[in-house]
């Protein structure tokens, strides 16, 4: 019977409690028994559910020392009724009734002991919290949040109403501090860090943002001394803090002075000392305090000392010919543009010296083959031997003979072409007739392919091929969603042509040049058709070669339905209505990884689907270099608005729309 109780069933606790209360009880009122009953299962089963209930707790806050004491003793005979207590077969809600029970009845040091013995041997949060309660019992403070906020918010209500009241009014800083209050008071800490970190990212003057810096020192106190270390591995509130130093000084100020004076007394050194670090390592983003050695100033992620970012778009042109039906490029609004070969040259210097690159694409939209120097571009990002891929998507059709010479043996790591097209009436449907057929840019990127093959290059040749294939936007005009392959047996005929096209490139190379044409199983083509999103993996095939470094290297077709790319027409087009919001549910996933766009119109941004570039953060002209740039107050703003769903600009505006995020990268 007592083993049972070892696994915390709640009927078994019933059962045991029953019997040894009966025993030893005989003289408690039928009321007091029943009580007390009532009580122990409620409390496991409140802790079995939920190890952080708020009425677990309050519960045992109710309980008098006499009732928690006879409780405790009851729990612990029943659970080790031959007298050896083995606190390693206790489970989680078994071992936070009995340090509750035991806090309850004024044992406090057994409590504390208790569970920094258990904490060693297993480090739960959920255990911490039981901690943190029996330390504020044994000191005798509150642990209601309510009973420490700096001052009295000027608003108040519930959460729903607070946030309906935000729908309203998003910039109004004491409606959101009180929202972060209600969501904290229910204890929804993420919540609560969310709407924080936002409050502190929106475009309003730093100092209505005090009140919500002592906010976050008491929110933050609570949180880490219960535990709950989220608050340090929130990159959107570091990114927040890190816009406004200000803010951040504000919080480690208020910080110290309210430890100071005890009014947080159930922290203790340690975890004072990792809170004050982090508002100081956020303030000291901008070196305007001493921070502590060894950690890393900014959220901006770093490597080998340089700010890193996961791609750069260097527009060196955002000239097209094309006019492709599913791209918001005829609604450009900025001036058509290309960078001179001597700025394209220096930003490459730049890079090189002063930031980590992942990748480089050469276009954000735009063709980037129209710019007149291109070939030099390409040599000069060879000859520098750069550390990082470089890439370009062309259209296809302007793989006219003068540039397939420049691109001889003049290859980036990898080409892409917005093939997409399948047949002549698809070309028709959706491709500008002023420049070619469908005939002539398979023949052009044809001659690449053979090029590519015949120089043995170290490039690999992809070719994106929309497909509707029940996962497109349904928004993207019917005429356009339907040019493309429809169907399994479609993108197999398409394939198969494609395959054809490859095997004829083989026969005909010369003896030395090894190759391998391939043909793909139906199976493949049809998982690659039925993409759900642009997957990098998911492609099929048509031509392997053996480049002169010895790599292998391939042609492949790449698949993503109609809309999930490119996809920003939706909203530039007039008859589309877009909702816009200035705090978005929605972040954007650039924050997560920054990307960094060099538009042709000198604008610096954050990616490459902002057509005419509205979110950017300053123009080139306005920085030494590129670190300085990333690293700037109005780049560190930016980041901090878009981590957390703050739309200032048009672009970002309408990619993070309410109920549609098409750019999809969030
Ligand atoms: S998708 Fe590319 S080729 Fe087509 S219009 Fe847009 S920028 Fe031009
Ligand atoms: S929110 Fe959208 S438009 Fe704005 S920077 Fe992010 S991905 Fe680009």
């Amino acid at each position: 019977m007592f083993v049972r109780l070892r696994q915390s069933g709640v009927k078994a606790v019933l059962d045991v409690l029953h019997q040894i209360l009966d025993q030893e009880l005989e003289s408690a009122s039928d009321q007091t028994f029943a009580l007390l009953l009532e009580t122990s299962c409620q409390l496991l089963e409140q802790f079995r559910q939920d190890p952080w209930s708020a009425e677990g707790y309050e519960m045992l806050k109710r309980l008098s020392p006499r009732q928690a004491s006879t409780l405790f003793d009851a729990m612990m005979r029943g659970t080790f009724p031959d007298g050896n207590p083995d606190d390693e077969s206790l489970t989680e809600p078994a071992i936070i009734l009995l340090a509750g029970l035991m806090s309850a009845s004024g044992a406090h040091a057994n409590a504390l002991g208790f569970l920094d013995a258990l904490i060693a041997r297993q480090d739960r949060q959920s255990l911490r919290y039981a901690r943190w309660f029996a330390q504020c019992r044994a000191i005798g403070c509150s642990d209601r949040i309510s009973d420490y906020w700096p001052t009295m918010p000027d608003v108040t209500g519930s959460p729903d109403e607070l946030a309906a009241a935000l729908k309203d009014e998003p910039l109004d800083i004491g409606t959101r501090r009180a929202f972060v209050r209600a969501l904290a008071e229910k204890r929804i800490a993420l919540g609560a860090l969310d709407e924080l970190s936002i409050g502190l990212s929106l475009p309003v003057d730093e100092h209505a943002k005090m009140g919500l810096a002592q906010d976050l020192a008491v929110l933050a106190s609570f949180l880490l001394a219960q535990g709950d270390n989220t608050l340090l591995a929130k990159q959107r509130l570091h990114w927040g803090l890190a816009a406004y130093p200000a803010v951040a000084k504000e919080a480690a100020d208020y910080f110290d002075a309210t430890v100071q004076v005890g009014k947080l007394p159930f922290l203790d050194e340690a975890t004072a000392s990792r809170i004050r670090s982090f508002f100081l390592v956020s303030a000291g983003y901008a070196a305007t305090v001493a921070v502590p050695t060894g950690r890393q100033l900014s959220p901006y992620p770093t490597k080998n000392g340089k700010p890193h970012v996961d791609t750069v778009w260097l527009e060196i042109t955002n000239f097209c010919n094309q006019k492709c039906g599913f791209c918001p490029d005829p609604f450009r609004e900025e001036a058509r543009n290309w960078l001179p070969l001597d700025q394209v040259k220096g930003l490459i210097d730049d890079l090189a010296e002063n930031v980590s690159v992942g990748s480089m694409q050469l276009n954000a939209y735009g063709e980037p083959l129209l710019h007149p120097h291109i070939g030099e571009i390409l040599q000069y990002i060879k000859d520098r031997k750069l550390p990082w891929p470089t890439f370009f998507t062309t259209h296809g059709l302007t793989l006219v003979e003068k540039k397939l010479k420049q691109l001889s043996n003049n290859y980036p790591n990898g080409i892409a072409v917005s093939l997409h097209n399948d047949s002549q009436e698809s070309y028709a449907a959706t491709r500008s007739a002023k420049i070619g057929d469908y005939e002539t840019l398979v023949s052009r990127v044809t001659d690449l392919l053979r090029q590519m093959v015949s120089e043995q290059a170290s490039s690999h040749l992809r070719l994106y091929q929309m497909v509707c294939n029940g996962y497109e936007a349904k928004e993207v005009d019917a005429k356009v969603r339907q040019a493309f392959p429809d169907s399994p047996e479609r993108m197999l005929k398409h394939i198969r042509s494609w395959e054809r096209i490859a095997a004829d490139i083989v026969l005909k190379l010369p003896a030395e040049v090894r190759a391998e044409a391939i043909v793909n199983s139906e199976a493949r083509i049809e998982t690659a058709f039925r993409v759900k999103l642009h997957d990098e993996r998911n492609y099929v095939p048509i031509l392997r070669w053996k480049a002169k470094s010895g790599e292998l290297h391939e042609a492949f077709i790449s698949t993503r339905p109609v809309g999930t790319y490119a996809n920003l027409l939706l909203e530039y087009d007039p008859r589309w209505k877009v909702k816009r919001e200035v705090v978005n549910k929605y972040t954007c996933g650039f924050t997560k990884t920054p990307s960094l766009a060099i538009f042709a119109s000198g604008r610096l941004g954050v990616c490459c689907l902002d057509l005419n570039s509205t979110a950017t953060f300053g123009s080139l002209s306005d920085f030494a270099n590129l670190k300085e740039a990333l690293t700037s107050p109005a780049a560190m703003r930016m980041f901090a608005e878009l981590a957390n769903g703050v739309a200032t600009n048009r672009g970002c505006q309408i990619c993070l729309a309410s109920g549609s995020q098409l750019c999809n990268v969030g």
